[in-house]
């Protein structure tokens, strides 16, 4: 038996399963293909700050930059690049929301090298910008690092039963405890409450003879890495899902798209396009990600003794399926969230610290609950 299992290998999945490896667990890894084969392959994997003037998202993710750098310095330093990033902003209102950001941040600003605002277009040259020290990972290698010490099975997981104190897995397998972190993919618990929806994103590596060290964002991230390379990324595009659309994705309207948005910033020259990335992130609907139990709907709302028309609901009245935790929901971040929500996690599930409830997939069914 192991002391934890863990489905979904993804960046989520391999960063919590190094958190608990840490912890000197054993732990087993469960990815139907493999590493990083879902959202996380096709990531650029650039690690920044959200530059926007407020709100709880853009203090989490703050903390989770400042948190992911270090962690991946300290521990992943050979598939981490480190590049000044500089933020420009797309129009006006942008241009208001980067002078507040500066006005207000923390984090050691940096001026822009001349020879890097030579390489912009007029247009992105005279918008506001913001630079400071960012990064980008290796998106597969890390995560095949920060995993290297959980068994690993390559493994549709279809059943998932609580028996006699275990979790068994497909009926072969038994944990302790088990997370769930299986991205934008379809649930294994299914509850109505947990609502995730996919957003398709395209991104490409090309190779140019245009020297960019920096890692420039605008309307798409363009950043260097260690190969020599420069990676482009990544679309939006929610009109596109690979499980229930009809007409294949059309990966040269993709292209097309990134370097028609690469070229309002910079000029690049002489590209060849080496390789496509393609992949959902999964997001929730109010932005923020969902670590945690999950709330057991059926048997909560049988208990008639709770009242869920409450202002301010007590989640610990809540009953949650026994030692069962999702890690989901970094929606455009996962590279910077996951390191810092799965060491929150570990800490929950080994020693009992809380979770925000900001953060647990009980706020979903605190509002679903309210609307019955
Ligand atoms: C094009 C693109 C660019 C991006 N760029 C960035 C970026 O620059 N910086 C950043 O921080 N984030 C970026 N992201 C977002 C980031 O990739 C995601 O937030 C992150 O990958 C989510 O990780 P995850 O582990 O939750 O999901 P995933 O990586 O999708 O992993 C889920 C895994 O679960 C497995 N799985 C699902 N169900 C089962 C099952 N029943 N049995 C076994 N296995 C199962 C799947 O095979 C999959 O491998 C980008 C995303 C995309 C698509």
């Amino acid at each position: 038996m192991y002391d934890v299992a863990i489905i979904g290998a993804g960046v989520n999945g391999c960063n919590v399963a190094h958190a608990f490896g840490e912890e000197k667990k054993s732990v087993i890894l469960f990815d139907m293909d493999g590493i990083a084969s879902g959202g996380s392959g096709a990531a650029g994997a650039f690690i920044a700050p959200k530059f926007s003037k407020s709100g709880e998202l853009k203090e989490l993710i703050h903390d989770a930059f400042v948190y992911s750098m270090d962690f991946y310095e300290k521990n992943f330093s050979s598939h981490l690049t480190k590049a000044p990033l500089l933020h420009i902003a797309q129009d006006e209102n942008d241009s208001e929301i980067l002078k507040s950001y500066k006005e207000n941040s923390t984090l050691k600003l940096k001026i822009p090298s001349k020879k890097v605002l030579e390489l912009l277009v007029p247009h992105a040259k005279s918008q506001e910008n913001i630079c400071l020290n960012g990064g980008v990972v290796n998106a597969k290698a890390v995560c095949e690092a920060m995993s290297k010490n959980a068994k690993l099975v390559k493994e549709k997981v279809e059943s998932l039963v609580y028996d006699d104190g275990m979790w068994i897995i497909n009926e072969t397998y038994s944990a302790k405890v088990v997370v769930l972190a299986t991205g934008a993919y379809e649930t294994l618990i299914k509850e109505p409450y947990i609502q995730l929806r996919g957003i398709w994103g395209h991104r490409i590596d090309i190779k140019t003879t245009t020297q960019n060290p920096y890692s420039i964002h605008q309307f798409v991230s363009i950043s260097p890495s260690k190969d020599g390379v420069l990676a482009i990324g990544a679309t939006h595009n929610v009109h596109y899902h690979p499980q229930t659309t009809i007409e294949p994705y059309d990966i040269n309207e993709g292209r097309a798209e990134l370097l028609e948005k690469a070229s309002r910033t910079l000029n690049l020259e002489n590209i060849e396009i080496i390789r496509d990335y393609t992949g959902l992130r999964s997001g929730s609907f109010d932005y923020m990600p969902l670590i945690g139990s999950l709330v057991i709907s059926k048997e909560t709302l049988a208990c008639g003794t709770l009242s869920f028309k409450t202002k301010k609901p007590n989640h610990d009245e809540y009953m949650t399926y026994p030692n069962l935790y999702m890690i989901n929901g970094n929606g455009g971040y996962g590279f910077v969230l996951a390191p810092y929500l799965a060491n929150l996690l570990s800490k929950h599930v080994l020693s009992g610290k809380k979770i925000s409830e900001r953060l647990t997939p009980a706020r979903f069914f605190a509002r679903w609950a309210k609307k019955l």
